[in-house]
């Protein structure tokens, strides 16, 4: 199988939910975008972690920690408590790998991970999803008004009023069945 026969990564500007992203549709037809190892190699390298090998093993543990941050960064959208599991997977995962973060040429930030292992790659996106859910940074998690997603994103928007996950997908997908059932409706006026 080539890359183009799996499905595309939705990269975000905030790695946490970019992460919780690589599994889509999570009230719905699910769409894995991380299936397979190598899969997972790819997105860590988009997202500037670059790491040398994937195992299975190291791929369910990833996974893991990505419904760990789905279910924490839920639960503070929706005002409930921490999933206490959640909590657990996410503070052993940030514990469990060593990374630097490096100033780079451009002034951007970037990551060296210590042995170049998913474990390394793996802290860094807890450490993100732990200043996101624990409110540190503006703005605020919410979930993704279409019944099929209710991703949990980061809104970062001036008013806080941001709606779904990705205007290009969900947000397109919804304008567009509420302009088909105006319509219905209104050649039903018609009739
Ligand atoms: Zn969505």
């Amino acid at each position: 199988m080539t890359d183009s026969d799996f499905p595309e990564f939705r990269m975000g500007s905030v790695l946490a939910t970019s992460f919780t992203a690589t599994l889509t549709e999570r009230c719905g037809d699910r769409v894995e975008r991380i299936p397979v190892p190598h899969r997972l190699v790819d997105w860590l390298a988009v997202s500037g972690l670059i790491v040398e090998s994937c195992s299975d093993s190291e791929l369910r543990h990833a996974q893991e920690l990505r419904e760990a941050v789905h279910l924490a960064a839920t639960a503070i959208a929706a005002q409930d408590p921490l999933p206490s599991p959640a909590v657990a997977l996410i503070n052993s995962c940030s514990e469990d790998g060593r990374a630097v973060p490096l100033l780079g040429a451009a002034g951007r930030k970037e990551w060296r991970l210590r042995s170049g292992s998913v474990r390394d790659a793996l802290s860094v996106i807890a450490a993100d999803a732990i200043s996101i859910v624990s409110g540190e940074r503006q703005g605020r998690l919410a979930l993704c008004a279409s019944p099929t997603c209710r991703a949990a994103f980061f809104d970062t928007s001036r008013g806080g009023t941001r709606r779904w996950c990705e205007m290009s997908t969900c947000g397109n997908r919804e304008k567009k069945s509420r302009f088909l059932a105006n319509k219905r409706a209104a050649t039903s006026l018609t009739k």
